[in-house]
């Protein structure tokens, strides 16, 4: 599906512009689940500055969403009207250590290359970063995390690790936020879903690099055993309900014997999600839906999407 072509007029109104706007362009490539339509208009800032000018002139009635490395998301089938932002690692990948055990990093750097920065650093607490396949970005709006029943040393969540991030407000303003301003609740900040991050600091601890290293390594060694990770998933598919596992839920509501079109439910981590070739978002969306109805008939219990669903249908 096509969207019409509002580049020019954005253009138009953005003279100094530096960044770069494209029409129309596909974004499924861009995401784990490979499936969706394109975005009406892609626009890749040059820095964080240009970021703030373009916002600070985009008409308000624009549709505007950002998207880091689509880990934790559906894009639809009709793709996403309006803006879509999306970093590219030279402006916003940076990492850099900082005194005190602190690292900076930009909110395309992925989470495993600050994992891995850390290690190198002697840094430690950031270890169950190593596992998550996203950006910062990603991290500070899902308050991304690692949780283990057998192994505390790799559990972990990016708020106890969070210093401070800057941001763009949807109006255009430059902005520091505290621990306090991130809102951080249990895979999700309440910052406003419109301001858009563009990096971080996180305060670590000393820790000698190879025990930093051996750990990422049991990182690792924990999601093979225990997640898919060489399939098309979007990782966690619900939240877990308070007291609750979502994969336990689906599970017995005989959620992993049902497949939509392409999309199936893992046999092997029951919350985890499947886009076999050829699925389309609708396949992989309608199943979800379906295992929220089966479990909400199952134990009375309504699970909440983790995964982000963005765009239109077809
Ligand atoms: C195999 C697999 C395993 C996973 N395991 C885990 C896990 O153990 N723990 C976990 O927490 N998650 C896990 N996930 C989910 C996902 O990796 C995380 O939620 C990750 O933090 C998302 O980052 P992303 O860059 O891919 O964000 P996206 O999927 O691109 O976006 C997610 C949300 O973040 C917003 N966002 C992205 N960048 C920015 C930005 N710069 N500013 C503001 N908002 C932004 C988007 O608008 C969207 O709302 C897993 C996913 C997969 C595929």
């Amino acid at each position: 599906m096509m969207h019409p072509d509002i580049t020019p007029e954005i253009a138009a109104r953005m003279p100094d512009l530096r960044g770069r706007l494209l029409a129309n362009q596909e974004l499924a490539p861009m995401t784990w689940l490979r499936v969706g339509g394109p975005a009406q208009v892609l626009f890749t800032p040059a820095d964080t500055e240009d970021l703030a000018y373009f916002l600070k002139n985009l008409p308000r009635e624009i549709p505007l969403t950002v998207i880091g490395l689509a880990s934790n998301m559906i894009i639809r089938d009709g793709g996403i009207p309006g803006v879509v932002i999306r970093f590219a690692p030279r402006a916003f990948g940076q990492i850099t250590v900082e005194d005190g055990y602190r690292l900076r990093a930009g909110a395309f750097a992925a989470d495993r290359k600050v994992a891995m920065a850390a290690a190198e650093a002697g840094i430690g607490g950031l270890e169950f970063l190593y596992g998550i396949p996203g950006s910062i970005g990603g991290a500070l709006r899902m308050n991304a995390g690692t949780r283990s029943n057998t192994n505390p040393e790799i559990e972990g969540e990016t708020r106890e690790r969070f210093v401070s991030a800057t941001a763009v407000t949807r109006a255009g303003e430059i902005v520091t936020l505290t621990p306090e301003d991130m809102k951080f609740v249990y895979r999700s900040s309440g910052v406003a879903v419109d301001t858009i991050f563009t990096e971080a600091v996180f305060q670590g601890f000393a820790r000698a690099p190879e025990e930093v290293h051996a750990i990422n390594a049991r990182v690792q060694e924990h999601r093979e055993r225990d997640q898919e990770t060489k399939v098309r998933t979007a990782g966690s598919t619900f939240k877990n309900p308070p007291g609750h596992s979502s994969w336990r839920l689906i599970r017995e509501a005989g959620g992993q014997d049902i497949r939509i079109g392409q999309a199936e439910m893992s046999k092997k981590h029951a919350n985890f999600l499947i886009a076999h070739d050829g699925a389309t978002a609708a396949d992989i969306e309608g199943l979800g839906e379906e295992i929220r109805r089966l479990v909400k008939a199952k134990s009375g219990i309504e699970l909440e999407w983790e995964v982000k669903r963005v765009g239109v249908p077809a």
